[in-house]
């Protein structure tokens, strides 16, 4: 259908709903009108506090002051996720967002540390990981270097409701007009089928020519209107409850995320300036909510500011992202459970891809294919790392890590294990966000060893490898001297000037 875009309607105002509306109308101005409805009524889904690090290009983008930022947000600094007792109960190991070691010939850093610890070196992996120095020693500062041995990629907790206020004072100043009501009732076009406008339970109605459903788990236009199908991934990923608590913030904030496997499911502790957040994601096929409930409010370690809230959910996908004229966003577009702190990245991912091919005269079936088809395939690389880290497992203390263990996984995923375990290489997937170095730390923390490695490291005589691997070591160290304690950069870095 001819109709050039003019007007463009964001349903839902939570995370989702105000990072379309900022970008939207920052990179489009006043070639569009953009208006946002949403109900203080029905509020916000209120979790989604860990990011990864391509939150600072969306910011930047944005034209956001990083301070002001992490003021405004109450946002602490992220380096990595700690899984502890995933593999097995009592041990842990980092994801981080570095990269272990450096470039040292023809083949990649674990290579020649396989080599190395044949030889007798007894330094783990993470031991040549800035990221992983700084975040086991509770420090950080902000690196800026051309040599990459020293780069430090970080993102952020924040807290999202205050994150979606900044940007929503952000977007209408931008010229984003702001409407709150409840929508009843959307109306379509009788022929093309495409939403032409949304009621609200006081009888305005909002009229536009793209829509885009930020409408949280309900998918109000998505699913609900037009009726869009929901890929089920529970057989894989099988979590479908989280009890959410905030507690007292501790005296050392930690720059990293932790992740605490238990017999069942797994709990999440998030460090905000003024607070801990909370959480026990589980499946209700093996735990009850009583359980739930038991476990995770004996494992806060400090007081909890209030009574748990549960929120259930399906892990998935809608299945035509991008339907007609409505765009899906958050949560309405699928949600693959929060482990990897993934979803707001899809929100961002989201919004660059629908602007890079921004309908301006017409919506026609090629872009939205395209559309379609490149989002399917970011969700799916990261519904299989997620998935890695559950399969991979050596514990034996509940059917749940058993049925992990022995469940079928998708081709793709037990692929990459296979030639990993056997060779130790791993190859980048188009449009995985998760590189190389996120693969190799999940697949050794979670245990497998490879049987062998690539014999260009081989080559390298032993001597001369431990020596240059030493060096490394020690380069990676230098830097830690300067590095601030966690909570002395946020102090001084986010005093107002
Ligand atoms: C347990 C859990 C933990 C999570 N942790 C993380 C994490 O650590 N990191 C991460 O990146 N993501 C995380 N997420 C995901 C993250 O919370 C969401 O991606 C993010 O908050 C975006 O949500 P949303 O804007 O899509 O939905 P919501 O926040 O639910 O917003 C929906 C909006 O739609 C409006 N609305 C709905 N229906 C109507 C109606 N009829 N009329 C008017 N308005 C309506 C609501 O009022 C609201 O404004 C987590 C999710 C869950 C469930």
């Amino acid at each position: 259908m001819k109709q050039p875009i003019k007007k463009v309607v964001i349903a839902g105002g939570g995370t989702a709903g105000w990072m379309a509306a900022a970008l939207l109308k920052k990179v489009l101005q006043q070639q569009i009108e953009v208006e946002l409805v949403e109900s203080d009524d029905i509020g916000i889904v209120g979790v989604g506090e860990a990011t990864i690090p391509p939150i600072q290009v969306f910011n930047q983008y944005l034209g956001l002051d990083e301070a002001e930022f992490l003021r405004e947000t109450n946002a602490t600094i992220k380096l990595a996720i700690k899984f502890e007792n995933w593999k097995v109960p009592g041990e842990s190991y980092y994801h981080t967002f570095g990269a272990p070691g450096t470039q040292l010939g023809f083949c990649p850093f674990q290579h020649y540390w396989l080599q190395a610890k044949q030889a007798g070196m007894p330094q783990s992996l993470w031991d040549f990981d800035l990221n992983y120095l700084c975040a086991e020693q509770g420090k950080f500062n902000i690196v800026k270097t051309p040599n990459p041995l020293y780069e430090m990629p970080y993102a952020y907790h924040f807290d999202s409701g205050l994150y979606g206020k900044y940007l929503r004072k952000i977007a209408e100043q931008a010229g984003v007009v702001r409407t709150e009501g409840l929508i009843e009732q959307v109306f379509q076009h009788p022929i093309s089928g495409h939403i032409t406008a949304l009621q609200l339970k006081d009888g305005r109605q909002i009229s536009g020519d793209l829509f885009i459903d930020c409408t949280g788990l309900r998918a109000l236009l998505i699913r609900k209107t037009l009726g869009v199908a929901f890929e089920n991934w529970s057989h894989y990923l099988p979590a479908n409850s989280a009890l959410a608590v905030a507690s007292e913030r501790f005296a050392q904030t930690l720059p990293y995320t932790r992740s605490i496997a238990h017999k069942v499911g797994w709990q999440w502790r998030i460090p905000l300036t003024h607070r801990n957040g909370n959480g026990l994601v589980y499946s209700s096929d093996y735990l009850s909510d009583d359980e739930a409930y038991q476990t995770l409010m004996g494992n806060l370690d400090s007081k909890p500011l209030a009574e748990p809230r549960k929120i259930s959910f399906q892990t998935g996908r809608t299945s035509q992202q991008w339907c007609k004229n409505v765009v899906s966003l958050g949560l309405s577009s699928g949600f693959l459970e929060p482990l990897e702190s993934t979803s707001i990245h899809l929100i961002q991912s989201g919004i660059v891809r629908l602007l890079k091919m921004f309908p301006h005269q017409q919506i026609s079936d090629t872009v939205i294919d395209y559309y379609n088809a490149d989002s399917k395939q970011e969700f799916e690389t990261i519904r299989d790392f997620i998935i890695l880290h559950y399969h991979v497992n050596q514990r034996d203390d509940s059917d749940f890590w058993r049925d992990m263990r022995h469940m079928a996984i998708p081709q793709r995923l037990a692929e990459k294990i296979a030639l990993f375990a056997e060779s130790a290489a791993i190859f980048n997937d188009h449009n995985d966000i998760f590189r190389d170095a996120s693969w190799l730390q999940v697949m050794l923390g979670q245990g497998i060893e490879p049987r062998d490695f690539h014999p260009a490291a081989k080559a390298v005589p032993d001597a001369q490898l431990l020596k240059v691997l030493q060096q490394i070591q020690q380069a990676k160290q230098q830097p830690l001297a300067q590095m601030l304690s966690h909570d002395e950069f946020l102090a001084r870095f986010t005093r107002p000037s």
